[in-house]
C-alpha cells in the first residue's frame, strides 16, 4: 500500500533509513491528476529502483499570474489510488507551506530563494511563459534537496524542461541521474496531459492537430531523405498550415531547434537529430488551454 507522506521530516527519516539498507531511490515529480503519461515514468522507475517516490506538488511558482493555477485539476484520492496500483512506494503531497515556507508569495513578490535557470529559457516555452523555469527549476531541486534520490523521472513531452534539468543537475553538481521517458498518447495521438480534462469533445477533437502537424513535419523530413539538408522553415510552415487549418486552433509557438542546446536551426542536416516542439491554444475562447507537443526528426 502507498503510503501518504506530506511533511520534509518524514520524507528525510523514510530516507535515511533507506541509505542504511543500501536502496537504491527513484522520484518520480508530478504535479498530480496522474495519467498514463506519469505511470510511464512511475513503472521505468518501478524497474530501475528499489524504492520509488512520487510526488504530487501543485506548485505555485511555476504558474503566471494570468495562468491557470486556480483550475489546475486535483484529485487526491485518485491519484492515490493509482500510485498504489502501480506499486509506488511513497506519495509526497506536501503543501505550499511546507514546500515554501509562510509568505514566500507576497503582492506577486517571490520571497523565497530561486535558481534560475541557464538561458536555455528564453526560448520556447521560456519565452512564452515568464519565471515558468524558475519555478520549475526551484521545486524540482528543492525536491532533490528532500528526497536525495539516485534517480529522477521526467517525460520527454515536456522536452524543454527536460533539457534544462539535466542542465541544471550538471552545472549544481547533484549527484541524480536524470531520466527521460517517451510521450505516452491517447490512441488516436493526443499527448496526454492533466490539462486535456479542459477540453470539450469539439475541442478535444481539434486538439488531434498538435500530433497530427508535427506528423505531417516528420512525413515531409523522411521524403528529403535524397538531400543533405532541408530548410527549417519549410517544416515550420508546413506546421503552421496544418493547425491553422483547425479553427479552434491559435499557434502560441512552433520552434525548430537543436535537442541539446535548444538553439534555433535554419538548415537542417540530415544526419543529426532535431526537435520540432509545439504550443497552440486550442478552444472556442481564444486561450483557453494551451497544450504543448513535441516529435524528434530524424531519419
Ligand atoms: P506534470 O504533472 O504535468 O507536471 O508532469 C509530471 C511529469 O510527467 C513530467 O516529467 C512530464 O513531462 C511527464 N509527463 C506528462 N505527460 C506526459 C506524457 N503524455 N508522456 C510522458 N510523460 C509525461
Amino acid at each position: 500500500m502507498t503510503e501518504i507522506i506530506r511533511s520534509i521530516a518524514e520524507i528525510r527519516a523514510i530516507r535515511e533509513n533507506l541509505v542504511k539498507a543500501d536502496k537504491i531511490v527513484g522520484l518520480v515529480p508530478t504535479m498530480g491528476y496522474l495519467h498514463a503519461g506519469h505511470q510511464s515514468l512511475i513503472e521505468t522507475a518501478k524497474k530501475q529502483c528499489d524504492f520509488v517516490i512520487v510526488s504530487d506538488f501543485l506548485n505555485p511558482l511555476q504558474f503566471g499570474p494570468s495562468e491557470d493555477l486556480s483550475k489546475y485539476p486535483r484529485d487526491l484520492e485518485k491519484d492515490l489510488i493509482a500510485v498504489d496500483q502501480m506499486g509506488a512506494d511513497i506519495l509526497f503531497y506536501p503543501s505550499a507551506t511546507e514546500i515554501y515556507g509562510e509568505d514566500f508569495l507576497k503582492g506577486g513578490k517571490i520571497l523565497t530563494t530561486v535558481i534560475p535557470p541557464e538561458n536555455l529559457t528564453n526560448k520556447l516555452c521560456g519565452l512564452k511563459r515568464p519565471g515558468h523555469f524558475e519555478g520549475v527549476c526551484t521545486v524540482v531541486a528543492k525536491l532533490f534537496n528532500i528526497t536525495q534520490p539516485h534517480y529522477a523521472y521526467f517525460g520527454q513531452k515536456d522536452a524543454q524542461q527536460l533539457v534544462i534539468i539535466k542542465k541544471m543537475v550538471k552545472d549544481l553538481n547533484r549527484d541524480v541521474k536524470v531520466v527521460g521517458c517517451p510521450i505516452v498518447r491517447e490512441k488516436d495521438g493526443l499527448a496526454m496531459s492533466s490539462r486535456n480534462i479542459y477540453l470539450t469533445q469539439k475541442e478535444r477533437n481539434a486538439a488531434l492537430i498538435l500530433n497530427q502537424s508535427l506528423q505531417n513535419a516528420r512525413d515531409y523530413y523522411l521524403q528529403e531523405a535524397s538531400n543533405k539538408t532541408v530548410n527549417s522553415q519549410d517544416i515550420i510552415k508546413i506546421v503552421e498550415k496544418s493547425i491553422k487549418t483547425q479553427e479552434l486552433a491559435k499557434i502560441d509557438y512552433i520552434s525548430l531547434v537543436d535537442p541539446f542546446t535548444l538553439e534555433d536551426k535554419t538548415t537542417l542536416d540530415i544526419a543529426h537529430e532535431y526537435l520540432l516542439a509545439i504550443a497552440v491554444f486550442i478552444g472556442e475562447d481564444v486561450h483557453k488551454t494551451r497544450l504543448i507537443d513535441n516529435i524528434i526528426l530524424k531519419h
